[in-house]
């Protein structure tokens, strides 16, 4: 849609594909179902945020689902007496699974099913005795679920300095990666290995999701002068749709939870802004953000003189 600010059109351009992927859409039906469902013991709790946005775990509330927030999913267990406990689309280690079964809880497993095709392929690599280089971010949820599947073989690395870091001589050498991190990153990332290590296999895990959204911001973010990313500060993947336009598009991208955080300013003299969203975004609060931008007041977006 074009709107007018005195002499200068306005474009707001909704960037595509962005918002949900399909391993959110189905992690938060799969709950809501649990939630109605008489068979499955109550309460049903879900271990961490289903997906990093406030927004989507209060959507949750109100289906009587209780949200337990923290780093260490084992211990977050132990706040759990009776009922029922779902994983989240991040995956868990197979310590964290076992924990849930001798409490007797009712499991409920939300994964993606691309973080399960990466546990399988760690689970299998390190049973082949391969020594794996995971590209990912320390304090993650998804890294915690995926190294916990074979410890003693993996090692997080998250940036060149890291590799560097490393003192691995085995001859059976794999990289594989978290599923939402800058495309660009993890290939530079992985470039560097390759150098260091001309022997390892390569198994790059990125997600189908991430990528296209990725490409996109930075595709149809180019043609606007600012990017306005919506999702949550922890969502890890809305933060790298910010870095991608900021690095990749070389366009300015602010991260907003919701409509109210924009500040008018920032739209002073920009002719296109684009919008886009990370894949645990819920899409209404998107299309508030685009409604909001469509209608603001244009004398407050007038040029500065
Ligand atoms: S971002 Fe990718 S890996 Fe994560 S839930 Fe969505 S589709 Fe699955």
């Amino acid at each position: 849609m074009v709107l007018w600010m005195g002499e200068s059109p306005v474009e707001v351009i909704k960037i595509s594909p962005r918002g949900y992927c399909y391993g959110v859409v189905d992690a938060i039906n799969l709950a809501k179902r649990a939630a109605q469902d008489p068979h499955v013991p109550k309460p049903v709790h879900i271990l961490g945020a289903i997906v990093h946005n406030r927004h989507a775990v209060a959507a949750l509330e109100e289906y009587g689902i209780i949200s337990l927030d923290g780093a260490d999913r084992e211990a977050l267990l132990d706040q759990i007496k009776s009922g029922t406990v779902i994983f989240t689309a991040h995956g868990v280690s197979p310590a964290v699974k076992r924990k849930a079964q001798e409490k007797g809880l009712y499991c409920i497993d939300a994964t993606c099913p691309d973080v399960t095709r990466t546990h399988a392929l760690v689970r299998e690599l390190a049973s082949r005795g391969y020594t794996i280089l995971y590209i990912g971010k320390r304090g993650h949820p998804e890294p915690e679920g995926v190294i916990g599947e074979a410890p003693d073989h993996v090692h997080l690395v998250e940036t060149e300095a890291d590799v560097d870091a490393l003192d691995v001589t085995a001859e059976k050498l794999a990289v594989t990666t978290q599923t939402t991190l800058s495309k660009w990153d993890t290939e530079r990332v992985i470039n560097y290995i390759v150098q260091r290590y001309p022997h390892v296999e390569i198994y790059n895990d990125l997600c189908l999701a991430t990528q296209e959204r990725q490409e996109a911001a930075v595709q149809q973010g180019r043609e606007a002068d600012l990017v306005i990313v919506v999702g949550d500060k922890r969502s890890n993947n809305s933060n790298r749709l910010v870095q991608v336009v900021q690095e990749i598009a070389g366009r300015p991208a602010r991260l907003i939870d919701s409509a109210t955080d924009i500040d008018p300013e920032w739209l002073r003299g920009v002719r296109r802004v684009a919008v886009t969203a990370g894949s645990s975004t819920p899409s209404e609060i998107t299309r508030e953000v685009v409604r909001y931008l469509e209608s603001l007041d244009l004398d407050v977006l007038a040029p500065k003189r």
